[in-house]
């Protein structure tokens, strides 16, 4: 890559930076959802200081998408997509709302020139990860636990009861390896472009014989959003979510929100299960591994403090020692 004349920040933007809870889902919700998040980055990507690569979850997103898949199927008989292809499509459909959003801002600001684009992005998993064999992320629509157990059946699918709300199929979520486009993003980097990727955190692949297949999972959003940040020399792994840090003993009385700690502490922290599974857990394993990489520095905030957090005035800082 071209020598580094900007701070490289990665961005992993939450699921509220493109719906809010209680939303409906519907385009223009989502439309303007993403251009207030597009406002929040827009100063890190205007200043001269910052070059800033986005990537983002699709929960809600790729919910509908198999859920669509479903309806179509039953209703027209369209053949259903497999889980690798919808979270593709997903990829697309939050890529072009941050794209236009972004271009929006760019233009107002008298920056047209400054190039957005999205990368479908493929993610590498180990083909024996242990997460194949116990699969826990609850994925698409609810069912009756008797068309659950025969999508089971015709299928092949590990369905689970979910908190009394019905029953929903389980996918395994493996730990991302290596990203499949990190050349490509490297190029779009160096020649100034904005990089979308990573969506969702990514289709899972699995590589054989030198080629990538996809699979049925779903790759947690900020641990992939780290090995981008790996793959592209990245200084600041920058994660934005609803919330404006990590805490521990957190919504109890003795709560308490974290400024600055190190990556001992962030890991006593962790494994005391202090930061929920499958929420803040991957955010600071995330975090941590970022800087035993090499790189500077892992911020944890909230979405509207983007800017302020990496200038040192909030938000749940992890650092070396
Ligand atoms: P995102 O879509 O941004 O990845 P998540 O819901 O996965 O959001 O993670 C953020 C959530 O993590 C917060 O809304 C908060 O409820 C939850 N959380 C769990 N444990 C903690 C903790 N120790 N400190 C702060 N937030 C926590
Ligand atoms: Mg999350």
């Amino acid at each position: 890559m071209a020598a580094k004349t900007k701070i490289r920040v990665v961005a992993a933007l939450g699921g509220n930076a493109i719906l809010q809870l209680g939303q409906k889902g519907t385009y223009e919700e989502q439309l303007a959802n993403i251009k207030k998040t597009a406002e929040h980055l827009a100063n890190m990507i205007m200043s001269r200081k910052y070059q800033v690569i986005i990537t983002h979850g699709n929960g809600p997103q790729v919910g509908a998408i198999l859920l669509q898949n479903d309806a179509g199927q039953a209703a027209f008989n369209v053949p259903a997509m497999p889980m690798d292809v919808c979270g593709a499509e997903s990829q697309g459909l939050i890529g072009y709302m941050i794209q236009q959003s972004l271009r929006e801002i760019f233009v107002e600001g008298g920056r047209p020139e400054i190039p957005v684009a999205t990368v479908v992005t493929q993610v590498i998993v180990d083909k024996n990860d242990s997460a194949f064999k116990n699969p826990t992320k609850p994925v698409g629509p609810f069912y009756t636990e008797e068309v659950a157990k025969k999508l089971a059946k015709e299928k092949g699918w590990t369905v689970i009861s979910d908190a009394g709300r019905g029953w929903r199929r389980v996918v395994p979520s493996p730990d991302p390896k290596d990203i499949a486009e990190k050349e490509a993003i490297k190029a779009m980097i160096d020649a100034h472009v904005v990089p979308i990727v990573s969506g969702g955190g990514g289709i899972p692949v699995v590589e054989e014989n030198g080629k990538l297949r996809g699979v049925e999972a779903v790759i947690d959003k900020d641990l992939a959003g780290e090995r981008v940040a790996e793959a592209i020399d990245a200084d600041v792994l920058l994660i934005l979510t609803d919330v404006n840090g990590a805490a521990i003993n957190y919504k109890k009385p003795d709560e308490k929100w974290l400024r600055k700690i190190t990556v001992a502490e962030a890991k006593k922290y962790l494994q005391e299960g202090q930061f929920a599974k499958g929420s803040m857990g991957p955010k600071v394993l995330a975090a941590i591994r970022f800087i035993e990489w090499g790189g500077k520095r892992a911020i944890i905030t909230s979405l509207d403090k983007a800017y302020d957090a990496i200038r040192g005035k909030t938000g749940t800082e992890i650092v070396k020692e």
